[in-house]
């Protein structure tokens, strides 16, 4: 006799949502997936303008991904899948650097004072005087990579993501965001990408035909083809808890309230909207808390030019607080200029929350300034601008400000209490992750579930030890 295999209804179908649905759908669980947007993919989703495939900003899948996540994404999109080199500029010290950083541009294109700076902080880093006071992002910049980088790169940078000051966000975020945490380790990232000296995928990305969410589409194919089942446009109303079981989610359709119970619930989708969701209500505490989270939103401004290419480059990052965007990209430059000829899109990352000036302008007054800004970077739009597109995301990064471990452990621990339920993802662990992250955890998710329908609560507190080791690439 064969016992039925458990049910897992899964919350969101961005990368998190449906990795976890195409691996337990591989003869370990029934899974269905409830996704509020018409479309799979969340933030790493792609649409089309005017015939060019889109992202929500740069997106690049990463080869330093686990082998094993590589591996699926390779035997789901074939010949479809393109290795690239990377090829952007950042403006550093009021001129354009390779990035990636190479050494040879570096040593030629920094503004010697700049170059000299760097040098002295390197060479006196033992001899400089230790930041005092509570650690924080700045203290630890500071301490590790000296006053030239801080000042000049990763204070304004963080400045305009997050809206805060460097010294009122986590040390957290130094430690995921920060690769280099030492002129030493920069140098040595340099090293690598010299001629020679590199690996095959130094220095490069993978990157889809059809934009970064083919990698999406194709996972949710597949997982459909084991047998999973997706419901876009779900409005989830409440998620049902009886004492610390939690054991249903109530979605409306066609007016309707339908009601749908599991052996688990895996998911995605932001911490603070669980809280709010569930039914009865969390304590009052962890409500308090969940209210003290925030996420930082972003606009994502896209130009369409009547040219068939702006830059040779992939992307442009702008550390310098004079302009509000933080990185502009060209998709056609991702995936080998495939689109039509006579057209382009410049896509902007404008960090910003709602209610913020930026967050209620129109098209056409973005595209206005987005021009001016470009202009004064030396960058004239000289071509016919054919008109200018936007996209709002609410939930672009986790705010690592100096308070959000304490909220954020209040929810955690909270959460980690109910049975039946697992939260996990960019949005679930308020983790400031990269694609191939969210991929990491659905399957630890996944490979953590009992033949019984439980989740194996041991193996899943050594994953989440693991995930704290996950380092963001840009
Ligand atoms: C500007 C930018 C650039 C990035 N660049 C890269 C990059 O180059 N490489 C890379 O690997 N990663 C990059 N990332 C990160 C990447 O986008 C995320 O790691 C990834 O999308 C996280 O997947 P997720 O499923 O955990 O969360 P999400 O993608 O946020 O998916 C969550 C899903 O839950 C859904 N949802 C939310 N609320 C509800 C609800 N109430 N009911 C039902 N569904 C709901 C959402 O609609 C969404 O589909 C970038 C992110 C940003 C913002």
């Amino acid at each position: 006799m064969t016992s039925a295999k458990p049910r897992v209804l899964v919350l969101g179908a961005g990368p998190a949502g449906i990795a976890a649905a195409y691996r337990l759908s591989k003869g370990k669980a029934e899974a269905e997936v409830f996704e509020r947007a018409p479309v799979a993919g969340g933030n790493s989703t792609s649409f089309q303008i005017d015939g060019i495939w889109c992202d929500y900003g740069s997106h690049r899948f990463h080869p330093v991904a686990d082998p094993n996540v590589i591996g699926d994404v390779k035997a789901l999109l074939g010949p479809d899948l393109l290795l690239q080199p990377r090829h952007g500029r950042i403006r550093l010290g009021g001129r354009w650097i390779h990035f990636p950083l190479k050494l040879q541009d570096a040593l030629l294109k920094l503004p010697p004072a700049f170059a000299a700076s760097l040098i002295g902080d390197m060479a006196g880093k033992k001899f400089r005087k230790k930041s005092t006071g509570p650690r924080s992002f700045s203290s630890v910049l500071y301490d590790g990579l000296g006053p030239t980088i801080s000042e000049n790169f990763y204070f304004p940078y963080v400045r305009k993501l997050w809206g805060l000051d460097p010294d009122k966000l986590a040390v957290t975020l130094a430690e995921r965001r920060v690769s280099g945490s030492s002129i030493g380790k920069i140098l040595g990232k340099m090293m690598r990408m010299v001629p020679g000296l590199r690996g095959a995928t130094t220095g490069r990305f993978y990157y889809p035909k059809k934009g970064f969410g083919q990698i999406s589409n194709a996972m949710v194919e597949a997982a459909k083809g084991q047998g999973a089942a997706f419901r876009f446009g779900a409005d989830i109303l409440r998620i049902e808890r009886d004492g610390t079981r939690v054991t249903a989610i109530v979605t409306r359709e066609d007016g309707a309230e339908v009601r749908y119970s599991a052996d688990q619930i895996y998911s995605t989708i932001p911490l603070t909207t669980i809280v709010r969701l569930m039914d009865p209500p969390p304590p009052p505490e962890v409500i308090e808390a969940a209210k003290a989270i925030r996420f930082r939103g972003m606009i994502l401004v896209y130009l369409i030019l009547g040219t068939k290419q702006f830059t040779e480059y992939d992307a442009h990052y702008f550390p310098e607080l004079s302009i509000p965007i933080s990185r502009m990209s060209e998709p056609k430059n991702y995936n080998s200029a495939s689109g039509p000829a006579d057209r382009t899109i410049l896509c902007a990352e404008l960090p910003c929350d709602p209610g913020e000036k930026w967050w209620d302008m129109s098209d056409e007054e973005l595209g206005r300034h987005y021009c001016d800004w470009l202009g004064n970077l030396g960058l004239p739009v000289k071509v016919p601008v054919i008109r200018t597109e936007t996209r709002r995301i609410a939930h672009a990064y986790p705010v690592y400000d100096l308070d959000y471990q304490r909220h954020f452990e209040t929810v955690d621990n909270w959460l980690s209490t109910l049975e039946g339920f697992l939260s996990f993802g960019r949005q679930g662990l308020f983790a400031h992750d990269n694609t191939h992250h969210a991929f990491a955890m659905a399957y630890a998710a996944a490979d953590v579930l009992t033949p019984e329908g439980k989740v194996d609560r041991a193996q899943w507190a050594a994953h989440r030890r693991e995930f704290e080791h996950h380092r963001v690439e840009d």
